[in-house]
């Protein structure tokens, strides 16, 4: 579990603010692809950064901003 957390803090795909989770669950439920994990606190984690599409769906859903995604790569454009 430790492992997974610190893989996740790493790779910075989404962000949790600790101290405004209300551990609701809210953006795990929402989350397409289930990317997201809930750990022994409550508290959401990227479980599988892989299969996060950056489609910020879990930061718009979360009622205390405590999430957010980080932008995707910028594309280039023809
Ligand atoms: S950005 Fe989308 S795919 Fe990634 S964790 Fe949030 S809801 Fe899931
Ligand atoms: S929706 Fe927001 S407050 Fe609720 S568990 Fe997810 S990050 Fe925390």
């Amino acid at each position: 579990m430790a492992e997974e957390k610190l893989k996740v803090e790493k790779k910075e795909k989404v962000h949790i603010f600790e101290a405004w989770c209300k551990r609701c669950g809210i953006c795990a439920a929402f989350c397409p692809t289930n990317a997201l994990g809930i750990d022994q606190e409550g508290l959401p984690y990227l479980a599988y950064p892989e299969k996060c599409t950056l489609c910020k769906l879990c930061e718009l859903r979360c009622p205390d901003f405590a999430i957010t995604v980080r932008e995707r790569e910028k594309k280039e454009k023809g």
